[in-house]
């Protein structure tokens, strides 16, 4: 338990980080989710999720106010406009919210001076139901040496000082490695799926395990003489003859297209670099630490064995990303966990 005693809205916006949002949501216990769309939230409705939902950025239009009250969702007011939609809106019941303060993200959020007459108009109007809450998003939490967490950990506090209502401030890397932003709801993510929130550690640093294991098989292995070019653009060369795999997964599959050789894949529980570009349905590995590689061995391209972090670093980009990516004609294939 990394935040105890603390609520826990857990993100599945994004297909919950590529992981399949009903799927997800029905094997979490969870005491509410949070998702980016009113899409998204009736998709859970659909598949008889009845905990609560969290709109992390509200109404995009006042039209949505009667589904939200109709399916019993709570929404994120983060903008002096939405204020006013829900002034206007006349609905069968009242709708649950949460004031979003921005409190140094500068992406959504009221601002600080304004929060509180924001609050005082919520709670006079007919629209809102009582227990409004308050919330609001760290921009650099993943940056332990960084002070700006404890900034706008002051600016939150200062906003809601002596105000009532529930708090929520953390994401992963807030639960993780600032305790004091915990208040009364935390919202994870990406810890849910077992990566790390942080630019500079592994999931396994922080005790979490990869939900997901991306995997295809070898589908030929050639020799190939010293000097030959291998893939688009003749990219690399070998410097010596030796055995090249192909696996059968590229960026039509979610691969980065930007990772580059020397990315690894693990191949019969050890690693193998990548050669050559990444093309739509196959990458080229170079097998001469692997004289055991036969057709159809399977390649894990990232989850158990080798942390989505380390591609992500190699390609230049974040394990969100990554996740979040891999394309609908993938197979799942859901192995429950043996706890
Ligand atoms: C996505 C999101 C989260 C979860 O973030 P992680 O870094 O994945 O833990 C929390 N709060 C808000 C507002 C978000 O948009």
């Amino acid at each position: 338990m990394a935040a105890p005693g603390r609520q826990v809205a857990a993100a599945v916006k994004a297909e919950a980080y590529g992981h399949g949002l009903t799927r997800v949501a029905q094997a979490l216990d969870a005491d509410a989710f949070a998702v980016a769309s009113l899409e998204e939230a009736l998709t859970l409705r659909e598949a008889g999720i009845d905990r609560p939902i969290l709109l992390l950025e509200g109404v995009f239009e006042a039209m949505e106010l009667p589904l939200c009250a109709r399916h019993d969702l709570l929404i994120a007011v983060h903008h002096p406009e939405q204020v006013v939609m829900l002034e206007r809106a006349r609905l069968e019941r009242r709708v649950r919210v949460w004031l979003k303060i921005d409190s140094g993200m500068h992406r959504l959020g009221l601002e600080a001076e304004t929060a509180q007459a924001a609050f005082q108009r919520l709670r006079n109007c007919p629209a809102v139901a009582p227990g409004i809450g308050w919330m609001s998003h760290l921009a650099r939490a993943d940056e332990r040496d960084c002070d700006y967490t404890l900034q706008q950990l002051q600016t939150f506090e200062t906003v809601t000082a002596g105000l009532p209502g529930e708090r929520s401030l953390a994401n992963s890397a807030g639960i993780l490695g600032w305790p004091q932003t915990h208040f009364d709801w935390v919202r994870p993510g990406i810890m849910l799926y077992g990566a790390s929130p942080f630019v500079d550690s592994l999931a396994t640093a922080e005790d979490l395990r990869p939900v997901m294991t991306f995997h295809t098989r070898l589908i030929s292995i050639k020799r190939l003489r010293k000097g030959e070019p291998i893939g688009y653009g003749g990219t690399w060369r070998c410097p010596e003859d030796l055995d090249v795999g192909v696996a059968a997964a590229g960026y039509g599959d979610g691969y980065p297209r930007h990772a580059p050789s020397g990315t690894p894949v693990l191949l019969n529980g050890r690693e193998a670099p990548l050669i050559g570009r990444v093309s739509m349905d196959m990458i080229t590995v170079d097998l001469r630490e692997h004289p055991e590689a036969r057709l159809a061995d399977r390649v894990t391209l990232w989850g158990d064995g080798l942390p989505v972090e380390r591609i992500a670093q190699a390609a230049g980009t974040i394990s969100y990303t990554l996740l979040c990516s891999i394309t609908a004609r993938v197979r799942r294939e859901v192995i429950p966990a043996d706890g």
